[in-house]
């Protein structure tokens, strides 16, 4: 039989990865990664990455989570030299090829009734055999293909089916533990197995990466692939990811949606290199650029064992990434949040500022957005404790003379702002910190702040003079 090339495959390119996921919800971490490391192994490869949506399961796709997938794959930055391809549209191929295997004999119809079906499993489980189909329509020529029917593959009786996974090593599978798959159901739909073979013969799909829960589907498409003479790709069986305490993740857990960590303020940067190093490693390296990363991905590292997702980790490298990447590009992302948090910044210092600032204070971009609001926004009100500890009527003095000083800076600068505090200090014979702090107060709201130097800079004269007062008017009136 003949393979129905999708796109032309150059003969030269030598390895062709896929993602394949279901539509039947956001695009998690587990897959997130399965789709990193298809990625990067075509990319270290010079090959091709192809992305198919198996939307084949009516009742479970929907077009948002197709949507919601895609939108994860951009956000990673995973992008795909062939598709989105969606299964829904390839039935006619599909049933091409079965029509092609009935006359060739690789499949043949059943007719057997559902009560028939499950009398036969009854009785193969009282003779303690494993449940499989008796074939019995085989070679039963007495129906008419006009009664309903299903198709099923003839899977072969005797030997087993071998395989080298490039994770887990050699598998090997008997024969005899394998069923007559149905590979086109009464309704005249192919079947989720037979359309991953089809696609992955016509994409010409030299390597099959994939969560191992499909451990089970290899054997059965590895013989349909040879019954069709078509070429057997290599699998990749990256194992699960677990939750701290040990179990599958899940949502108990936290996210398990990418998008849910671009929402928690996460860089995809951060994640991309926490899920590379969430079973695969290149020594103890922990932080790997998107180049090393092709340049050091292999699927015989990818380990065996099941990894445990770790927070604190993914914080300490969202954090590294939100120090060490461009200012204005890190800005970028930290803009999705200020309007997610309804946080005008019109008016204000330039982002790649704030993420200058901040950077070295803040875990995550959405925390990052918050604690920078009174860059942006005036505020009437202050961090309460802050108000009792630095707001006592001692403050009012240091604060109007700092406010003079301020007042007559020539340059609104860090070394003009550092030394109109330096000196009220001095002229009021008290530590810096009695000006420092009811002046972070006045001008931030809270305690907490990058230097004032800096802080000053970043709000602005007008802003800075106007909160001073404001400040002032409050200690006064909370003291009278
Ligand atoms: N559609 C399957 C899933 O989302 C993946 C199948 C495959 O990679 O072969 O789990």
């Amino acid at each position: 039989m003949k393979s129905e090339s999708l796109f032309p495959l150059d003969p030269n390119v030598k390895v062709r990865t896929r993602f394949a996921p279901s539509p039947t919800g956001y695009l998690h971490v587990g897959g997130a990664r399965t789709a990193l490391y298809s990625w990067l192994y075509a990319k270290h490869n010079q090959g091709e990455f192809v992305l198919r949506i198996e939307d084949t399961d009516l009742e479970r796709s929907t077009p948002q989570a197709t949507q919601a997938i895609l939108e994860g794959m951009a956000w990673l930055n995973l992008s795909w030299e062939h598709g989105p391809y969606y299964q829904t549209k390839r039935f006619e191929r599909y049933n091409q090829v079965i029509d092609q295997m009935l006359e060739q004999g690789l499949a043949y119809r059943c007719y057997c009734s559902k009560e028939r079906l499950e009398e036969l499993r009854h009785s193969q489980e009282q003779h303690k055999q494993k449940p499989r189909y008796d074939r019995h329509c085989l070679n039963d020529h007495s129906h008419s293909p006009d009664e309903p029917h299903v198709v099923r593959f003839k899977n072969p009786t005797e030997g087993s089916v071998v395989f080298e996974d490039a994770v887990r090593g050699r598998i090997e599978i008997s024969n005899g533990e394998l069923d007559d798959l149905i590979i086109r159901r009464t309704d005249g739909s192919p079947t989720y197995n037979f359309c991953v073979v089809v696609d992955d013969w016509d994409m010409g799909i030299t390597h099959v990466v994939r969560g191992e829960d499909h451990i089970n589907n290899t054997p059965r498409q590895i013989n349909i692939l040879q019954a069709l003479g078509a070429p057997i790709p290599t699998y990749a069986h990256v194992s699960m990811i677990l939750g701290d305490d040990g179990q599958k993740l899940s949502k108990r857990h936290g996210a398990v949606s990418v998008m849910q960590y671009r929402d928690d303020g996460y860089l995809p940067e951060a994640l991309v290199n926490y899920l590379v190093r969430l079973g695969w490693g290149h020594g103890d390296q922990e932080i790997f650029s998107r180049e090393e990363m092709i340049a050091l991905f292999d699927l015989h590292s990818v380990s065996k064992s099941a990894s445990a997702f770790n927070t604190e980790k993914l914080q300490w490298l969202n954090q590294h990434y939100m120090k060490t990447l461009d200012p204005a590009y890190v800005a970028q992302h930290l803009a999705w949040h200020y309007q997610a948090q309804g946080i005008d910044t019109t008016n204000g210092p330039a982002l790649a500022d704030i993420v200058t600032m901040l950077a070295e204070r803040c875990k995550t971009l959405k925390e990052m957005a918050a604690a920078s609001r009174y860059f942006f926004e005036d505020f009437d009100t202050f961090d309460e404790s802050a108000v009792k500890k630095h707001f006592k009527s001692a403050a009012v003095a240091p604060l109007e003379k700092v406010k003079e000083k301020l007042t007559a800076l020539e340059h609104w600068d860090l070394h003009g702002t550092h030394q109109a505090i330096e000196q009220t200090a001095a002229e009021l014979g008290v530590g810096m910190g009695k000006v420092g702090m009811p002046l972070r107060v006045a001008v931030t709201g809270a305690s907490q702040s990058p230097s004032m130097d800096v802080t000053l800079v970043a709000i602005g004269r007008t802003r800075t003079l106007a909160r001073i007062q404001n400040a002032i008017d409050f200690i006064r009136a909370k003291n009278a």
